[in-house]
C-alpha cells in the first residue's frame, strides 16, 4: 500500500484500511473481547470503522458506540449503511437518528445505501444531500452497485456527490477489475473492498491453500491473510475493511498496510487467481 489515506471527490481524506464489524456485537459473551479488539485497533492508529444498521439489528453499531467512548471523535472515520427499504424520505431520517444514537455520536463521516432497492435513486440522493446539509453525515456513497448502477446514479441530480462504492473484492473474486474498478477510478470514486479476506477463506477455500500465497507470505514473513490484504491494497483506488473480533488479528491486519508486494509477486498472484477476461456480475454475500 503506498498511501495511508485517499482523497475523496468532496475533498475529505479517508483512511485506506479500517475495521469491518459484521457479526460483531451479536454475542453477549464476546462483548469484552470484541470491544478490546476494536480498541486495540484504534490505539494502534486505525481510524476507519465500517458498520450498518443491519448488523445484528443495531448491535454492531452499539458495540462500536461503547468501544469508541473516550476517544477523540474527530480522529475517527465512522461509516454506516442504511437498508434499501429505509433509504427514502419516509424512513431515512429516523434510521440515521437511530444509528447516531447507537454509535453515541452526532455525525457520520460516511453513510452508504447498503444495496439498491425499490426507492428511486433520485429520492435517496435527495435525502443524503439533506443529511449532509443538516450536518448528520459528512458524505454519502453506495454499496453493491455495479457499473450500470453507477452510471445511472451519476445521471441523477447530485448523484455525482457519491464518494465511494463498497463492493465485494478479494484475490479470489476479481470481477470488479474488468470494468467497475477502472470506471470508478476514472470518476475519482474509491472502491471500498468488503470481504477482503474472503471471510477467512470461507468464500474460496483454495486461497489459503495456494502455494503462491504461502510462498509470498514466507518471503515477507507475514501470514497468508496479510497477503490477501496486501493484494487488494496494491490497487491505489481501493480501501479495505477486514473484520476481526480478536485484537491479535486486528493488529496483524493493520500491519498489512506496510507490505509492499513487488510487481513480480503481484504477477504470481495474478497468475494463480486470474481476473475474468469478460464482464461478470458483482459477487455479493
Ligand atoms: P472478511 O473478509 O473481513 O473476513 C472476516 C473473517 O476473517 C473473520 O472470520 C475473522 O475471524 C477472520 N480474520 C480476520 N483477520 C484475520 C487474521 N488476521 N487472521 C486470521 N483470521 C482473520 O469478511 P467480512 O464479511 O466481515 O467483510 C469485512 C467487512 O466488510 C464486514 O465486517 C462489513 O463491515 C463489510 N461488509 C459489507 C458488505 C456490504 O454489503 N456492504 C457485505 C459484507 C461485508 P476472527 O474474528 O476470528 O479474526
Amino acid at each position: 500500500m503506498n498511501k495511508n489515506e485517499i482523497k475523496l471527490s468532496n475533498g475529505m481524506e479517508m483512511p485506506r484500511l479500517g475495521m469491518g464489524t459484521w457479526f460483531l456485537g451479536e454475542k453477549k459473551q464476546k462483548d469484552d473481547q470484541e470491544t478490546a479488539a476494536l480498541r486495540a485497533g484504534i490505539d494502534a492508529g486505525i481510524r476507519l470503522i465500517d458498520t450498518a444498521e443491519m448488523y445484528g439489528d443495531g448491535k454492531s453499531e452499539q458495540l462500536i458506540g461503547r468501544a469508541i467512548k473516550g476517544y477523540d471523535r474527530s480522529r475517527l472515520f465512522l461509516v454506516s449503511k442504511v437498508y434499501p427499504h429505509n433509504a427514502g424520505r419516509r424512513k431515512i431520517f429516523k434510521s440515521v437518528q437511530q444509528t447516531l444514537k447507537n454509535l453515541q455520536t452526532d455525525y457520520l463521516d460516511l453513510y452508504l445505501l447498503h444495496w439498491r432497492g425499490a426507492v428511486p435513486l433520485e429520492e435517496t440522493v435527495e435525502c443524503m444531500e439533506q443529511l449532509v446539509k443538516e450536518g448528520k453525515i459528512r458524505s454519502w456513497g453506495v454499496s453493491n452497485f455495479d457499473t450500470d448502477d453507477m452510471r445511472e446514479l451519476l445521471s441523477v441530480p447530485n448523484g455525482d456527490h457519491c464518494v465511494v462504492d463498497q463492493v465485494l473484492y478479494h484475490l479470489g473474486s476479481r470481477g470488479v477489475e474488468y470494468d467497475l474498478l477502472p470506471w470508478l477510478e476514472e470518476h475519482q470514486i474509491p472502491l471500498m473492498a468488503y470481504c477482503p479476506l474472503a471471510q477467512a477463506g470461507d468464500l474460496q477455500k483454495d486461497l489459503l491453500k495456494s502455494s503462491t500465497v504461502k510462498e509470498i507470505a514466507k518471503i515477507h514473513n507475514i501470514t497468508p491473510m496479510q497477503v490477501l490484504l496486501a493484494f487488494v491494497l496494491y490497487q491505489p483506488n481501493v480501501i479495505a475493511i477486514p473484520r476481526s473480533g480478536k485484537a491479535e488479528h486486528v493488529l496483524q491486519n493493520w500491519n498489512a498496510r506496510k507490505i509492499r508486494l513487488t510487481d513480480v509477486e503481484y504477477g504470481l498472484l495474478d497468475k494463480a487467481f486470474p481476473a475474468p477476461k469478460q464482464k461478470t456480475y458483482l459477487d455479493i454475500v
